[in-house]
C-alpha cells in the first residue's frame, strides 16, 4: 500500500511538473538599455563596472555597444593617467576581488585585461532576471556626417560598410545587420542612433530606411540635440515627419522609437555628463533571452521611457488606443495622443496633439482620418538626472496605423 501510494504520489508530482513545464509562461515587461559604452571603446568605465551598474538596478538586459567591435578576445588597457587610473583598478579589486582583476606589466607599463562579454555573462547573468545581448555601435560617416547604427544580438562584428551617399551609407549598415540575421538564422535588429548628432541625419534620410524600422527618439548623451533647434526638428517631430513620409508616400512600415542611454561616463553624474539611467526600453516578452527580446521588439511589443512606467497598452484596430499608467501615488500624468490626419491627398498638421487627457487609463478613439497615432505620457516630475535642464519623465508608446493605410 505504501509503495502504491508513493508511486501514485510520484506520478502526481511528475504530472504537476510536466504540466508546469508545458504551461506557456506569462508575458511580462523586461527593462533594458541597448546603447552603452565601456573601456572597450570610448566609455570611461571598465566593462564589469558598467555591467554592475545596470545588473544591480532594475534592468533585465543590457547591450554593450562599443564602437565597431564586440567585447571579445584579449584586450589589455593601459593603467595610468588616462581613463583607467591605479585608483580605479584598486576600486575594481575592492569591488570584485583581487583574483578577478588581471594585470600585467609590459615595458614597465601596467595594463589590465578587459573582461569579455562571456565573462560578464557568467558573472552577472541570472536566468529570468538579467542577461546581456551582444551588440555593437556600427560607427560610420559620410563626408564627416556621422552615421551610427546599433546592431543588436549580433553574432559577429560588422565593419562599417560606407556608401556613395549618406542614405546609402545608412542603408548599407542596416543591410549588414539584416544579412547577418539571415545568415545566422537569428533575430537581430538595427537601430539608427541620435539622428541630430552633428545634424548628421535628416528626417528624409530617416524616413528612407528599408528592411528595418528602429531609431532613437531619445538618447541620453548630452551632445545629441534631441530637442533640435530653430532650423532642425526635434527627435519627436522628426519621428512624425518620417512616419508621414513612410506611410503615405514610400509604402514603408512605421518607425519604432527607442530611448537609450548612450552612456560613456560612470564616475561623475549630472547635467552635461553622459550617464547611465536616463532612457530605456520596456519589452513585453514571454521569457528573458536575447532572441525573445529582439523578436518582441520586432513585433513592436515595447515602449520607451525616461521614467514613466506603464502597466498596459491596448490597441484595437479601427477602434481605440489605450494606455494604462503605473502611476505613482499623488501624481497626475498627461497623456498626449499624437498623430497626423489625412484628408484625401492632403496631410493635416504633422505631429498634431489629437487628444490630451489626464485620465488613467488614457484612451483615444479613432475618428478614421488618422494616418497614424502614437502616445506620449508625461509625468509632472522632473527627470532625476536629465538629458537637458527641465526634462520631465516620459514614456513613448509606439505608433499604430489603420489597416487602410
Ligand atoms: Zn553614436
Ligand atoms: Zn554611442
Amino acid at each position: 500500500m505504501r509503495q502504491f501510494l508513493s508511486l501514485g504520489l510520484a506520478l502526481t508530482l511528475a504530472w504537476i511538473v510536466s504540466s508546469a513545464a508545458r504551461e506557456p509562461s506569462a508575458e511580462r515587461w523586461y527593462k533594458g538599455n541597448t546603447h552603452t559604452h565601456t573601456l572597450w571603446s570610448d566609455g570611461n568605465g571598465a566593462p564589469e563596472l558598467v555591467a554592475d551598474w545596470y545588473a544591480s538596478r532594475d534592468y533585465n538586459f543590457l547591450v554593450l555597444s562599443d564602437h565597431n567591435l564586440l567585447s571579445e578576445g584579449e584586450k589589455w588597457f593601459p593603467i595610468g593617467a588616462g581613463r583607467l587610473t591605479p585608483e580605479k583598478v584598486d576600486q575594481l579589486k575592492r569591488e570584485f576581488g583581487d583574483d578577478w582583476v588581471k594585470e600585467r606589466t609590459v615595458d614597465q607599463k601596467r595594463e589590465m585585461r578587459l573582461k569579455t562579454l562571456s565573462e560578464l555573462q557568467r558573472k552577472f547573468g541570472r536566468p529570468g532576471e538579467f542577461t546581456f545581448i551582444q551588440g555593437e555601435e556600427i560607427t560610420d560617416d559620410f563626408k564627416g556626417r556621422p552615421v551610427h547604427v546599433n546592431g543588436v544580438n549580433l553574432q559577429k562584428v560588422i565593419r562599417p560598410r560606407k556608401g556613395a551617399t549618406l542614405r546609402e551609407t545608412l542603408q548599407n549598415n542596416i543591410d549588414a545587420v539584416m544579412e547577418q540575421s539571415r545568415k545566422f538564422k537569428k533575430p537581430m535588429l538595427a537601430h539608427v542612433n541620435h539622428p541630430n548628432f552633428q545634424w548628421g541625419i535628416t528626417p528624409e534620410d530617416l524616413a528612407s530606411i528599408s528592411g528595418e524600422q528602429f531609431f532613437e527618439v531619445y538618447n541620453g548623451h548630452s551632445g545629441v540635440r534631441n530637442q533640435g533647434d530653430e532650423t532642425h526638428p526635434s527627435m519627436e517631430l522628426m519621428w512624425d515627419i518620417a512616419l508621414c513620409s513612410r506611410l503615405r508616400d514610400l509604402d514603408l512600415p512605421v518607425l519604432y522609437g527607442l530611448a537609450t542611454d548612450d552612456s560613456h561616463e560612470y564616475f561623475q553624474f549630472g547635467l552635461g555628463k553622459t550617464n547611465p539611467g536616463r532612457g530605456w526600453v520596456m519589452v513585453k516578452a514571454r521569457e528573458l533571452s536575447p532572441d525573445a527580446i529582439v523578436k518582441a521588439m520586432r513585433r513592436g511589443d515595447f515602449y520607451s521611457s525616461s521614467g514613466v512606467s506603464l502597466l498596459d497598452i491596448k490597441h484595437k484596430m479601427n477602434s481605440h488606443l489605450s494606455v494604462t499608467i503605473d502611476a505613482e501615488e499623488g501624481l497626475t500624468y498627461t497623456t498626449q495622443f499624437i498623430g497626423t490626419r489625412v484628408d484625401g491627398d492632403d496631410l493635416g498638421q504633422i505631429g498634431e496633439v489629437l487628444f490630451e487627457t489626464t485620465e488613467n487609463p488614457a484612451r483615444y478613439e479613432f475618428t478614421g482620418d488618422e494616418l497614424y497615432v502614437r502616445a506620449k505620457v508625461i509625468s509632472p516630475t522632473d527627470h532625476p538626472n536629465p538629458y537637458a535642464a527641465g526634462d520631465k519623465q516620459c514614456a513613448w508608446v509606439q505608433p499604430v496605423t489603420r489597416p487602410l493605410f
